[in-house]
């Protein structure tokens, strides 16, 4: 099981998924306006979808992800 590393409850296992035509998901040190720069770190698949598994807790709101 894992815990949460912020309030150590239970954490439920899932996969954060988003639309992204262009480029995938992308990890910044911080906002930029227009998504410029960033460290891809999963492309999307052959119909414009990124799934990243992780683990999520539903009681401070805090997601895990692996990529
Ligand atoms: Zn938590």
């Amino acid at each position: 099981m894992t815990l949460c590393p912020n309030c150590s409850k239970p954490m439920a296992p899932g996969f954060l998924g988003s639309e992204s035509f262009v480029g995938g998901s992308k990890w910044f040190l911080e906002r930029t306006r227009l998504a410029f720069g960033g460290e891809e770190v999963s492309k999307p698949n052959a119909f414009g979808m990124v799934y990243l598994a992780g683990f999520r807790c539903r009681e401070c709101k805090t997601l895990l992800l692996r990529y």
